[in-house]
C-alpha cells in the first residue's frame, strides 16, 4: 500500500487554537521574523522538530503511573537497563536526561586537543561537544549527499576512502572513537546501510579504534534497511537494530526521537573502565547512576516506547507519512531533499524563490510566509542558520544550500493535516513571485538564528 493508515486510534486530544492572518502579522512583525520568538500557542500545525514531540500511548502513559521513584535502584532503572541491553547488546547502560549530556559526557573522558572524530556528520550537538573539549570533528558523508536531487538508498553513508586516509594520517592514538549518525539527521536524515555499518566497523577494529553510533534514529535507520537492503526483506526489525548494534562498542541516544518520549536520553557502551569514569562523572552532573536526570517515570516511559518504536507497523506508517509529503510536493514541481528522509522532508529555498539572492535569506522568507499564511512553523537551516557576516568587510559568508526543514512530530498529526501542508506550499509557490526578501536588524555573536531580529527589504 503506498500510504497506509495510521496504526492508532486517538484515545486523548489536544485542541489547537486557530488564529488570523492578522493576528500572526502582528506576532511575525514583533518577533522581528523569527519563529523561535513566536508563543507555541499560536502555531496551527508545529513541524519545528521531531524531538521531544512524540505523542505517547496509552501504555506508556499507564507506565508514567507505575514508575519507580526510589532514588537508588529504582525497579523502573532495571527494565530501563534490561530493554537498552536487549535492542543494542551493550554491557553498561547510563541513563541521561537528553542526547547531548550523553555526549559531554562521552566527550568530556576521551576528547582533547589532539583528538579527531570522523562521523559521517556529526549532529551540531556532537560538534559543539567535541569542539567544546578542543578536538576536531570530521564529517565524511559520501559526496552523494551533497546532491539533493540524487534518487539513492543510503545517502547516510560515510565514505570508506575518506575514513582510511583520515585512519591513515591520524591513527589510533590520535583517534579515540569514531561516530556513525543513524539516520543521518545533518544529511536529510537519510539512512546508513548495514553494509556500510560492518564495513565501518572492520576498518576500525583492523585499526584499534571504537565504533559508536549516534543512535537517536536507530528504528528508523533499520526499517529502511529492512525495505531497502538486500537480504535483509524478510528481517524482524528488532533483530537489524540488534545486528546493527553489535558492530559498534558502545552509543549515544537521546530518546526524545526514537524513543517516542518527551525527554529522556543514555549512553550504552562495552568499556568497563570506561563506564566507569562516566558513571563518577555523571553522578557529578546528572544524578546517582540508576536515574541519570530522570524521574523514573520517565524511565518506564521510554522503555516502552523504544519497543514501540521498532513495531513495524508503526515504522512503516512514519516513514510512508514523511514520504507522502515529499511525494505530494514534489508532484507539485517544488524542489526538495529525495529520497525523503525517516523523519522530515527538506524543502530547496533557493529553488523555491529563484528570484531572491541568498543573501536575502530565502529559507527564512519560505519560513515566515508559511507562518504567515497557513500557522504552519518550520525552521530555516540555511543562511540565517549558518552563514556568517565578516565583521571587517560586511560580507556574508554563505552556506552550500539553503533549506526550510519540514520536522514530523510521531504519532501526533494526521494525513490530512499533511494534506494541509502541501496545499499551504502549492499556493505559497503559486504565488512565489510576489515574495519579498529579508534582511538582518539584530544579529547576537553566535547562534545568531535563535534570537536574530528581520525586517522585509521593500
Ligand atoms: C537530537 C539529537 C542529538 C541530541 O539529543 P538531545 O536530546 O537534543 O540533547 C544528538 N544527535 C542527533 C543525531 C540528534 O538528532
Amino acid at each position: 500500500m503506498q500510504f497506509p493508515a495510521e496504526p492508532f486510534k486517538i484515545k486523548v486530544v489536544e485542541s489547537i487554537r486557530m488564529t488570523t492572518i492578522e493576528e500572526r502579522t502582528e506576532l511575525l512583525k514583533e518577533a522581528g521574523n523569527n519563529l523561535f520568538s513566536i508563543p507555541a500557542e499560536t502555531i496551527f500545525i508545529d513541524l519545528l522538530t521531531d524531538s521531544g514531540t512524540s505523542a505517547m500511548s496509552d501504555r506508556q502513559w499507564a507506565g508514567m503511573m507505575t514508575g519507580d521513584e526510589a532514588y537508588a535502584g529504582s525497579r523502573s532503572f532495571f527494565k530501563f537497563e534490561k530493554t537498552v541491553r536487549d535492542i543494542t547488546g551493550f554491557k553498561h547502560v547510563i541513563p541521561t536526561h537528553q542526547g547531548r549530556v550523553a555526549e559531554n559526557l562521552l566527550f568530556s573522558l576521551i576528547a582533547n586537543e589532539n583528538t579527531v572524530i570522523p562521523s559521517n556528520s556529526h549532529f551540531d550537538t556532537t560538534r559543539a561537544n567535541i569542539e567544546f573539549h578542543k578536538g576536531t570533528a570530521l564529517d565524511l558523508v559520501v559526496d552523494e549527499a551533497y546532491q539533493p536531487e540524487l534518487e539513492l538508498p543510503f545517502k547516510g553513508n560515510i565514505d570508506l576512502n575518506k575514513l582510511k586516509k583520515v585512519i591513515g594520517e591520524y591513527g589510533k592514538n590520535r583517534i579515540p572513537v569514531c561516530m556513525l549518525t543513524i539516520t543521518n539527521n545533518s544529511g536529510g536524515g537519510q539512512p546508513v546501510s548495514m553494509e556500510n555499518i560492518r564495513e565501518v566497523s572492520k576498518l576500525l577494529k583492523e585499526a584499534g579504534i571504537p565504533l559508536f553510533l549516534d543512535a537517536c534514529r536507530f528504528a528508523e535507520n533499520a526499517w529502511f534497511i529492512k525495505t531497502r537492503e538486500k537480504g535483509y526483506e524478510s528481517v524482524p526489525v528488532t533483530q537489524i537494530a540488534r545486528e546493527l548494534f553489535s558492530y559498534a562498542d558502545g552509543c549515544t541516544m537521546s530518546a526524545k526521537k526514537d524513543g517516542l518520549v518527551n525527554i529522556g536520553g543514555f549512553l550504552a557502551l562495552n568499556d568497563t573502565e570506561l563506564a566507569r569514569q562516566i558513571t563518577n562523572y555523571l553522578i557529578l552532573i546528572e544524578g546517582f547512576p540508576t536515574y541519570g536526570g530522570l524521574a523514573g517515570r520517565d524511565l518506564e516511559a521510554i522503555s516502552i516506547g523504544l519497543m514501540e518504536a521498532q513495531d513495524e507497523n508503526y515504522l512503516s506508517y512514519r516513514t510512508s507519512q514523511v514520504r507522502y509529503l515529499a511525494d505530494l510536493l514534489t508532484e507539485a514541481g517544488i524542489s526538495v531533499i529525495r529520497p525523503a528522509g525517516g523523519h522530515a522532508v527538506y524543502l530547496d529555498a533557493r529553488k523555491f524563490y529563484p528570484h531572491l539572492k541568498p543573501e536575502q535569506f530565502p529559507g527564512q522568507v519560505l519560513v515566515t510566509e508559511l507562518y504567515r499564511h497557513f500557522g504552519i512553523r518550520s525552521v530555516e537551516v540555511g543562511s540565517l542558520m549558518f552563514g556568517k557576516t565578516n565583521p571587517e568587510t560586511g560580507e556574508m559568508i554563505l552556506p552550500r544550500l539553503d533549506l526550510v526543514r519540514l520536522a514530523i512530530p510521531r504519532r501526533v498529526y494526521t494525513t490530512m493535516h499533511m494534506n494541509y501542508v502541501a496545499e499551504g506550499l502549492k499556493e505559497l509557490f503559486k504565488n512565489r513571485a510576489k515574495a519579498k526578501g529579508l534582511r538582518i536588524s539584530y544579529e547576537a555573536p553566535v547562534l545568531r538564528h535563535f534570537t536574530a531580529r528581520l525586517e522585509e527589504i521593500v
